[in-house]
């Protein structure tokens, strides 16, 4: 058995159908320095670790997760 470990995001099809922009290394755009944080261009879709940053840390993906959680409850104005 050979196992497969990526070190670079995969973007389903799903993300370009549903305009979600990503770099030219495939990556998500999702800024934390923006008024929704990790807000993606599709504004009812937020983002972040590995998808956003590229091979990373599990605490910077949990750093993101509670970013894009704050985005989004701004996004909602909860
Ligand atoms: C071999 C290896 C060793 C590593 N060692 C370390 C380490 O020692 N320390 C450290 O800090 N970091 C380490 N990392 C990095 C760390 O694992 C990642 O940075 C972190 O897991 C990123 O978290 P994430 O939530 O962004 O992505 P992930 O952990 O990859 O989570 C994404 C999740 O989305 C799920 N998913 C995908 N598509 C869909 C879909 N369509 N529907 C529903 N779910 C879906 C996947 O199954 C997965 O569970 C390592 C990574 C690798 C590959």
């Amino acid at each position: 058995m050979i196992i497969a470990f990526g070190f670079q995001p995969n973007p389903p099809e799903w993300v370009a159908k549903h305009n979600i922009e990503t770099d030219g290394r495939s990556r998500v755009v999702a800024a934390e320095e923006q008024t929704f944080m990790k807000q993606t261009s599709n504004p009812k879709v937020f983002a972040g670790g590995d998808m956003v940053r590229g091979s990373n840390l599990v605490v910077s993906a949990i750093w993101d997760g509670r970013k894009a959680a704050e985005g989004i409850l701004d996004y909602l104005e909860v």
